[in-house]
């Protein structure tokens, strides 16, 4: 890839751009660049790509300030430190709005993805005794459409660190305690370096804990904590689409010297439909219909979400033609529901008898150029492209 171009040009805002400005210029951007709008377009995906970048930093306070300052070295390191590169390629013009919606579903709700405070876990803390933040999980569950569409509820298993019962996170065994480090006089830190420039480090022997583990807990090597199967029931809102994330407060991986534990995020995968083609919010359909019908004209009936929807077919229909059908589409986490497009395409009848053949050419018989004013229209075309063809090649 180039040079990374400045996160406030991609947004197109100024340096000064508000809160509110930058989140009102990224979903302009999202919704323009927006994959399932421009599929098979990789410079929108890029776009898009770049956009959800660096709103993800301008959005975040911390992250911002950490920008202006340093640039994008400054921010590099938050994306994808600790193992868990969630966020990168997932980033949804969504998770704007989904954060409302879902607060109320899971109590603590899908906070912020990229606010302050999240992914404490990652950070080592200056006091090594001070108890730290699990770290942040990331779960992929892809579901089906119907799911996205009236909801569901999921049962999720998964194995996550979790605080050791037997020496309840301590990591030493019974009867033992973690004793200071030598290395770096229980400081977790070390310092390199004489005179003017002065480095500290974490302690290597200690892994900056400032203690050890003389004699390990059995049951988890010392660490602390052991793998734990984590049984979870997901309340999957509908009207979800690809990319949506739920966060559930408190289910990552346990924390350490009664730190917190981290969050759990939810990322959803929506299948694709057979019936169904998703855009947003709103859904489009093919519906087949005979010759007979999209000539003389009549009613249809056209799947939707909630059963089937009655369509008046005009006289004249051609393969084509799409109806919009207001708020038959999807179900919408902001309430209410997308908008339905119906495309028409008319199907040619197959496997005629000789009786059908012959009442369908004693019909074409009757035909005349006025019955297809499309074609009679792309035949003058033609012939005025021709006309001047020829007038050009007589002027040589
Ligand atoms: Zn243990
Ligand atoms: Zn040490």
């Amino acid at each position: 890839m180039a040079t990374k171009r400045d996160y406030y040009v991609v947004l197109g805002v100024s340096k000064t751009a508000s809160a509110d400005e930058i989140k009102k210029a990224y979903r302009k951007l999202a919704m323009q660049f927006h994959p399932d709008r421009n599929p098979n377009d990789k410079d929108a995906a890029e776009k898009f790509k770049e956009a959800s970048e660096a709103y993800e930093v301008l959005s975040d306070e911390a992250k911002r300030q950490r920008y202006d300052q340093y640039g994008h070295e400054g921010v590099k390191s938050s994306f994808g430190s600790g193992g868990f590169d969630f966020g990168r390629d997932f980033t949804h013009m969504q998770d704007i709005d989904l954060q409302d919606i879902l607060g109320s579903v899971f109590g603590g709700g899908l906070g912020d993805m990229f606010g302050g405070g999240g992914g404490g876990g990652r950070r080592r803390s200056r006091n090594p005794n001070e108890p730290q933040r699990g770290n942040d999980l990331r779960f992929d569950l892809e579901i089906d459409f119907e799911e996205a569409a009236f909801g569901s509820e999921r049962q999720v298993d998964l194995t996550v660190n979790d605080t050791c019962e037997t020496c309840k996170g301590a990591g030493t065994a019974e009867g033992s305690s973690r004793e200071s480090c030598k290395q770096c006089n229980g400081h977790g830190f070390v310092v390199q370096g004489n005179g003017f420039f002065q480095m500290r480090h974490a302690c290597p022997i200690c892994n900056g804990e400032g203690s050890i583990v003389k004699n390990p807990c059995r049951k988890c090597q010392g660490t602390g904590r052991i793998k734990a199967p984590r049984h979870i029931t997901l309340k999957i809102p509908k009207g979800v689409e690809t990319g949506s994330r739920l966060r559930l407060t408190g289910k990552g991986e346990s924390g350490s010297r009664g730190g917190e534990h981290g969050d759990l995020y939810v990322v959803l995968h929506v299948r694709d439909h057979e019936v169904f083609e998703r855009h947003g919010d709103d859904l489009a359909c093919n519906v087949h219909v005979s010759p007979v019908l999209a000539t003389l004209g009549g009613d249809i009936d056209v799947p939707t979400p909630e059963g089937y929807a009655r369509l008046k077919l005009p006289a004249g229909t051609s393969t084509g033609k799409v109806f919009r059908l207001r708020d038959k589409g999807m179900p919408s986490l902001q309430g209410g529901n997308g908008d339905l497009h119906v495309r028409i395409e008319v199907e040619v009848p197959q496997n005629l008898g000789s009786g059908q053949r012959k009442a369908l050419e004693a019909f074409a018989a009757t035909l005349t150029p006025d019955n297809f004013p499309e074609a009679r229209k792309f035949q003058k075309q033609t012939d005025r492209f021709f006309e001047r063809r020829d007038a050009l090649r007589r002027m040589k």
